[in-house]
């Protein structure tokens, strides 16, 4: 407690009983609001899984950022006209739609389910759940950074899309940037996270040689700062510990004109990984290791 407020200095003349009773209620009041105002930055949406995301968490003035010595000239929203894509993998709904979703879409390099489950830990958190947590605590970061952000879905529709319109969604939004967010499901032991890159593909309607060179810097940098926000490892079963994979059989990465990653941010089958993912607290840490490499990326 280090308030000094004028109730502690000596005084030689009495105050009134109207003022006394103003400084106690301060005295009471400011501590409360900045002790409410750390638990909330703290550990928004708790770690019982629920998917309540930080909604307008613009916090005006009040995130403590200050003009610095830095680089880079401050600015108050560095990604002021700058377009980013969210891509949360899957649907919740998904599985009330399998015929829908088992229908084969065109990707280039073959045809592919237009959607899938996704995963879910061995307690039953799915990753449609996940990947719209994540996505929601993304777009308010890089909303406070001044980008222009939409997400291809965000639980408000039967099912999909589909991943050639996730694809689509991005190219038709011009974004800077696209990142589409998963969780793996690979065995137990399996760990750590591992970004996707484009191959670079020509082949029927994908055309990904544009984009492979900018899409690889983008999953670089978003890849040392998920690892640096996070405290987590790079995949340890994919990727030779370097946390980057490379494929050509991704409808969402080969039909994109964008630069576009995608991120598996941990196994939910491990325990141990799933430990994290179920943590609101180690959501907010991924959203913002994510958040990090593409204010990055964008900013050059
Ligand atoms: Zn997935």
């Amino acid at each position: 407690m280090s308030y000094a407020g004028p109730e502690f200095e000596p005084s030689s003349r009495r105050r009134s009983p109207m003022r006394r009773a103003l400084i106690v209620a301060l005295g009471v009041l400011v501590p409360g609001a900045v002790l409410g105002w750390v638990v909330y930055q703290g550990a928004p949406g708790g770690s019982d899984g629920a998917d309540r995301a930080p909604a307008g968490t613009a916090t005006s003035a009040g995130d403590g950022k200050e003009p610095s010595a830095s680089a880079k000239p401050y600015s108050a929203a560095p990604l002021k006209g700058k377009v980013v894509v969210i891509d949360p993998g899957h649907n919740p709904e998904n599985f009330r739609h399998t015929a829908e979703i088992n229908r084969k879409v065109d990707i280039g390099t073959n045809r592919k389910e237009c959607d899938t489950t996704g995963t879910s830990t061995n307690s039953g958190y799915t990753e449609a759940r996940f990947t719209l947590d994540v996505a929601h605590r993304l777009r308010a970061l890089l909303q406070r950074q001044g980008a222009t952000v939409k997400l291809t879905q965000d639980g408000d529709r039967p099912y999909g899309p589909c991943v050639d319109e996730r694809a689509r969604i991005g190219n038709a939004a011009h974004a800077d940037a696209v990142v589409s967010v998963h969780a793996d499901g690979s065995g137990a032991g399996n760990r750590g996270f591992h970004v996707i890159l484009p191959a670079a593909v020509r082949e029927g309607d994908a055309d990904t040689r544009a984009i492979a060179k900018p899409s690889r810097d983008l999953g670089e940098l978003i890849a040392t700062d998920f690892a640096h926000s996070t405290g987590t490892e790079p995949s340890n079963y994919v990727g030779d510990g370097s946390g980057l994979v490379t494929r050509r059989d991704l409808g969402g990465l080969n039909l994109s004109t964008v630069p576009k990653v995608f991120i598996e941010c941990g196994n939910m089958r491990d325990t141990k990984d799933a430990a994290l993912l179920t943590s609101g607290a180690w959501r907010q840490k991924a959203a913002q290791g994510i958040s990090e490499g593409i204010v990055s990326f964008l900013r050059g």
